[in-house]
């Protein structure tokens, strides 16, 4: 911990908190961050050169764990052949087809560099494609930072108690209508009100920034139904689930299409890649075809591209998907299993491979109930799991992620650690 801690003491002189991104600060657990000097697999050596099992995974993207050789030899060739042009390349062409190939509904698709511009770029879209300004989205559900989208959203703005961010204006914030996940009668009754100026619904199909959240059976089809009755566009934001919970994402899951549909982290491969893409009549209305206007300077970046393709190749293989559903599906049973033997309220779930754990009985299906999961006893769990050389997410508001890399042997170990928290009464 010492190299962590005089780190993040250097860190804080020249960066706000000492983080390029919020939640990395540990302020909803308290302590230090771990500075992170390198990962290989399924684990990760911070600054002090202790191993840890990680359960983060960049937040979602390395889905084939630390520096696989396939994605590093991919990138280095790439880096090789040159940077970036600004210029098109027939490897964007290539991660195209893919996607294209293997997400249902994505006539076409156009890459961007982060999540963020995925889900802003989709909603410009939407506004310009129907000529309306409103949109819907849900508590606690994150879609990224864009003004449009900060609005009860969930991961770092919840683990501040911040659920919407100063800077903002009014205005912006007042075309967004919340809704509470999982409830149908209020989307219902939200159509009824307003259905000719609602321009789309954007949804996780999988929560994944308020903890883990599955959908309730039929929320996602009566979502598809009113999108479709009143001419509002169905926005699915995959950035997390796709490549994630399904090869085909969410989507493919539940069997229910979306009309735009929202990419990022594991196409990216650990490198900066998002995408939005779907109907063809939609994509034509962006620039230049259409008046939607949308760029990007490293949008399609050759290196970032090559590290997505050579992830997205190896997802492919046959059961790749059935067995990291079953690792975070034997993880959740074995931490269930060993904190109700210590008599610990406790639950886990999980959607193909990303998982949640909560400190109360039964899994949430909303915002309010994430709620009442005991914060505190989270805290004290995710230090003694770490004391023991397991990183989790540092707040009780994220989703954990299990790669490939993650076998029986690291499972068993995790599990092995939270039984012996859970029975010192730390847990
Ligand atoms: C991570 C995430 C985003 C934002 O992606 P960035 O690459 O961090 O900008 C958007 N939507 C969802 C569902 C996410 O999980």
């Amino acid at each position: 911990m010492r190299q962590s801690q005089k780190l993040f003491r250097r860190a804080q002189l020249t960066i706000p908190a000492g983080v390029n991104s919020p939640v990395r600060a540990f302020r909803a657990v308290g302590g230090t961050p771990l500075f992170i000097r390198r990962g290989r697999g399924a684990q990760v050596w911070d600054a002090d050169g202790r191993a840890y099992i990680d359960y983060v995974g960049s937040w979602g993207p390395l889905i084939v764990g630390h520096g696989h050789p396939d994605v590093i030899k991919a990138v280095q060739q790439a880096a090789e052949r040159g940077l970036s042009f600004g210029a098109p390349t027939e490897q964007e062409i290539e991660i195209a087809e893919v996607l294209c190939r293997l997400v249902p509904s994505l006539d076409q698709v156009r890459l961007v560099s982060s999540g963020t511009e995925a889900t802003m770029s989709a909603i410009r879209l939407a506004r310009g494609f129907t000529g309306r300004d409103t949109i819907i989205k849900f508590e606690g559900c994150y879609h990224g930072h864009a003004d449009a989208l900060l609005v009860k959203a969930g991961s770092g703005a919840l683990t501040f108690g911040q659920p919407s961010s100063a800077g903002v204006p009014a205005e912006t914030a007042a075309h967004t209508l919340v809704l509470e996940y999982n409830n149908e009668t209020a989307l219902e009754h939200a159509f009824e009100q307003g259905g000719a100026g609602i321009a789309a619904v954007i949804v996780e199909p999988v929560a994944g920034n308020m903890n883990l959240v599955a959908p309730r059976p039929g929320f996602l089809e009566r979502l598809r139904q009113l999108c479709t009755q009143h001419g509002a566009v169905l926005i699915f934001d995959e950035v997390m689930t796709g490549f994630r919970v399904a090869l085909g994402g969410a989507q493919a899951l539940y069997g229910i299409r979306a009309d735009l549909v929202t990419l990022g982290k594991v196409i990216g491969g650990g490198l900066p890649v998002g995408a939005f893409g779907g109907r063809r009549d939609i994509m034509q209305a962006i620039a230049p075809l259409g008046a939607v206007y949308q760029a990007g300077t490293l949008s399609g970046n050759p290196v970032a591209v090559a590290a997505g393709l050579a992830t997205l190749k190896l997802v492919q293989a046959p059961g790749f998907y059935d067995r990291l559903a079953a690792s975070a599906r034997i993880l959740c049973e074995g931490l269930t299993r060993s904190a109700q033997a210590h008599g610990v309220p406790f639950s886990a779930a999980s959607v193909g491979g990303m998982f949640g754990i909560y400190f109360r009985e039964t899994p949430p299906v909303n915002f309010t109930e994430v709620m009442q999961c005991d914060k505190e006893r989270f805290n004290h769990f995710f230090h003694a799991m770490l004391a023991e050389g397991i990183y989790l997410a540092p707040s009780a508001y994220e989703a954990g992620f299990v790669s490939s890399a993650h076998g029986a042997a690291e499972i068993e170990r995790t599990i092995g650690a939270a039984d012996k928290v859970f029975s010192s009464g730390t847990g």
